[in-house]
């Protein structure tokens, strides 16, 4: 049977996605949110889950964290010098991920090094497409060499119609995302990123995805509209700063409504007259999963009476691993990341606010 879930990720707006099966599933999570399959957990209602009991819950919401991404960083040597290329979970990966990705380096680099004019060699060895690249150890040294053998063709061609009637042509790859595209507009006609509004099939087209995800082929045709700045604009929101952390010793004689149970928890006061915890900073505790600050600090219960508590401002963990990705004000990407023991409870500096438009965390179990 077919099941829609919501899905949260650390860097990621939520999206929906459809569970067809598990392979599928994490295949398309892996496309969204570069979460490479092997490597995605699933959190639900606070609890970890396999993905085998995927198909069978009722709750329609899912996290899925990141449980460690590798890489692997290889030197090109060119003619010209030398070039890093870095892959991420080269475990999975081929030569042709490497070729796309170099190809894609050299051209923001100004260097034109067209894959059907040059080919990988490694130790004296030509690399064909299909060579893992598990193969190649970290670090090592890959010599690109001017002889044709590559004839597939990975680059493709979009058509773009742009509101001033202009057409513009953009290259692309199927695994780049939108936001490169953008860019590319951005160079060819001087529009901004957040003033685009790119159209694809009745779809309006969002940044983080990728091209292939939206089915999105050699020669499509897309529409380019003009954003219209201002009305809603970026929603601010306060919360910690995230950087100061601190660690608490746990106490015998703490009161009910500051029990801390494992993953993370959420400080707030309880404004409801009739609780025993009435303007009391009270905890509660949400365990494991992606957790979207704007969204959960608003709609956090009191444990004791349950009703919505006030000015929650920050959060702690208890025997868990965190990460998290924000964006300030500025619109400057910040990223953190800690853990807390078995015998205290880590948290941050209380009044060490910020002004965020996105935070998220990221919380798994202990390794
Ligand atoms: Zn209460």
């Amino acid at each position: 049977m077919e099941k829609d879930y919501i899905v949260f990720s650390l860097e990621r707006d939520p999206f929906e996605l459809q569970f067809i099966n598990e392979t599928l599933f994490a295949e398309r999570i892996e496309e969204i949110t570069g979460i490479f399959s092997v490597r995605q957990e699933y959190y639900k209602l606070g609890k970890k889950i396999k993905p085998s009991q995927l198909k069978n819950t009722k709750i329609n919401t899912l996290s899925v964290i990141n449980n460690r991404i590798s890489a692997n960083k290889y030197l090109i040597s060119l003619p010209s010098g030398h070039m890093h290329i870095s892959i991420a979970h080269p475990e999975d990966k081929t030569i042709k991920d490497l070729a796309i990705f170099f190809h894609i380096e050299s051209k923001n680099k100004g260097l034109n090094f067209p894959l059907s004019e040059h080919s990988f060699y490694y130790n004296q060895e030509f690399l064909p497409f299909d060579y893992k690249l598990s193969q190649i150890p970290d670090n090592s040294t890959i010599d690109l060499i001017q002889i044709p053998i590559y004839t597939e063709i990975l680059e493709k061609k979009m058509y773009i119609c742009s509101y001033t009637g202009q057409q513009l042509e953009i290259n692309f790859y199927d695994n780049q995302t939108i936001s490169i595209i953008k860019e590319e507009i951005q160079k060819i006609i001087s529009l901004p990123i957040d003033q685009q509004r790119l159209i694809f099939s009745g779809k309006q087209l969002e940044n983080e995805k990728t091209i292939s995800y939206y089915n999105i082929q050699n020669e499509s045709k897309l529409n380019l509209f003009l954003r219209i700045i201002g009305g809603g604009g970026p929603q601010i929101f306060s919360f910690n700063e995230m950087s100061n952390q601190i660690k608490i010793e746990f106490s015998q004689k703490a009161p009910k409504w500051r029990i801390v149970q494992k993953g993370i928890s959420f400080r707030g006061i309880c404004k409801n007259k009739q609780c025993p915890a009435c303007d009391h900073e009270v905890i509660c505790n949400l365990g494991f999963g992606i957790f979207d600050i704007k969204v959960q600090a608003g709609v956090l219960l009191c444990p004791i009476c349950k009703c919505m508590i006030n000015n929650v401002r920050n959060c702690g963990f208890f025997m868990a691993e965190y990460e998290h990705f924000g964006i300030d004000s500025q619109g400057v990407e910040r990223r953190g990341r800690g853990e807390s023991y078995e015998n205290n409870y880590a948290t941050f500096l209380d009044g060490d606010n910020e002004q965020w438009r996105i935070l998220r965390i990221a919380v798994g179990y202990k390794k």
